[in-house]
């Protein structure tokens, strides 16, 4: 196969085929790592990647991502299960030997090297020609757009162009894998945008399957063609983007997702014939028929009513229609954000947000009526947490294949 070399077109922003046999999957199977015995980091990780996929590890601090990055790695062993890059069982073949490259959270760059030495030391090791360690360095530098700093030291450089020259380093490797630590939490909001998106945009040119962990939702919802969501060393959800905002399996995932996070109200389950509606306070709200259907079975029960804040609206202020939807908040917080504003409602002893309209009139203290967007609600078991359904339905040939 004819192939083009690394980096070509990259002016253009097109992809960059990778070159034959640099693309691989990642298989996990019921992966352990437990420490002394006592601490399970990771519970029975189970992950195939496509070739070339993007995937992001998410989830708060202490779940476990960062460990199952590093067994990827190789920079902690694996107690129990089994590890694939590409076809090849890797438990037992050292980090060197598994043509990954890993860029790290502090960039890792050797302070007395200039940039050009920093990118170049692993291929020297590893014994690359010079004129090829010299063209694939170059070639990355122009990719990443640090051909002007390659003769400075790491001291010379902002938080940004460290960034780029530890990201260098793992692109002059061409691995297998990439993967990346929480590579842009030194950075400032601003830069971490516009790095996030240089990532995404070298990613799709590269085409090299990519394993990336964050603890930010945001990160992760715009990089990730498929997003792991980590808990206590277990995998709660394995989905795109969208279907994990759409159709989160637990309360913890919609909670997760999304921001600001979903609201929950606790709400009575009441059926009156063919209608369902979430009962509280001053409220009653109908389940559309998608959510009935599984909501029927809750009759006289509690459930969790979950509402994202971009779907309510602002009784005059919205174009939802009032139909057996109204749900009475008194206003605490109005945040104006120019687009939309953000209310902090108490509804029946809890605090909701929603976005409504940026030029709604509102002021702390009001009672307003907030109306629910009954086609994107979501209801959950009190006890199990789990989803009892939502209002919308998955198109399932956009179902993002989730091998757990
Ligand atoms: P963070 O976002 O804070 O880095 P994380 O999701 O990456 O968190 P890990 O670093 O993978 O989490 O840690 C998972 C769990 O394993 C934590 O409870 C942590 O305390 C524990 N752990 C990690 N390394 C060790 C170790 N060397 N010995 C004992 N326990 C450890």
């Amino acid at each position: 196969m004819g192939l083009l070399p690394l980096g070509q077109d990259s002016q253009r922003g097109k992809r960059v085929r990778p070159k034959e046999g640099t693309m691989a999957k990642i298989k996990l199977e019921h992966v352990y790592k437990r420490y002394g015995g006592k601490v399970t980091a990771v519970k029975d990780f189970n992950l195939e990647t496509e070739d070339g996929e993007f995937v992001v590890f998410v989830g708060p601090s202490g779940c476990g991502k960062t460990t199952t990055l590093r067994m990827i790695a190789g920079l902690e062993d694996i107690t129990e299960g089994k590890l694939f890059i590409g076809d090849r069982l890797v438990n037992d073949v050292p980090p060197k030997d598994r043509d990954i490259a890993m860029v790290f959270q502090n960039y890792a760059l050797y302070p007395h090297m200039n940039v050009y030495e920093n990118m170049a030391f692993g291929l020297r090791l590893r014994k690359v020609a010079k004129n090829e360690i010299d063209r694939r360095v170059k070639e990355a530098a122009r990719i990443i757009k640090i051909d002007h700093l390659l003769q400075r030291k790491p001291r010379e450089l902002s938080g940004g162009q460290r960034q780029r020259v530890a990201m260098g380093r793992a692109i002059v490797r061409e691995p297998k894998v990439f993967l990346f630590d929480e590579p842009l939490s030194n950075l400032d909001a601003k830069l971490r945008v516009e790095m996030r998106a240089e990532i995404s945009k070298l990613q799709r040119r590269l085409g090299v399957t990519t394993v990336y962990v964050t603890h930010d939702q945001v990160e992760a919802m715009t990089l990730g063609t498929r997003i792991v969501v980590m808990k206590d060393g277990e995998v709660l959800q394995v989905d795109s983007p969208l279907n994990l905002y759409d159709f989160p399996e637990t309360k913890f995932v919609a909670g997760f997702i999304g921001s600001p996070s979903m609201n929950f109200i606790k709400s009575r389950v009441v059926t009156e014939g063919e209608n369902v509606f979430f009962t509280g306070d001053g409220f009653k709200v109908r389940a559309n028929s998608t959510l009935a259907g599984n909501l029927r079975a809750y009759n006289g029960k509690e459930v969790w009513m979950g509402i994202r804040p971009e779907h309510f609206g602002l009784k005059g202020w919205t174009s939802i229609p009032e139909d057996n939807n109204v749900v009475k908040g008194k206003i605490e917080v109005v945040e104006p954000l120019g687009a939309e504003t953000e209310i902090h409602a108490d509804v029946i002893g809890s605090m909701v947000t929603a976005k409504v309209d940026g030029h709604a009139m509102v002021l702390p203290g009001d009672t307003v009526d907030l109306l629910v967007d009954t086609s994107r609600l979501h209801a959950f078991d009190v006890d199990s947490e789990k989803a009892i359904g939502h209002a919308t339905v998955m198109d399932t040939t956009q179902k993002a294949k989730a091998k757990v």
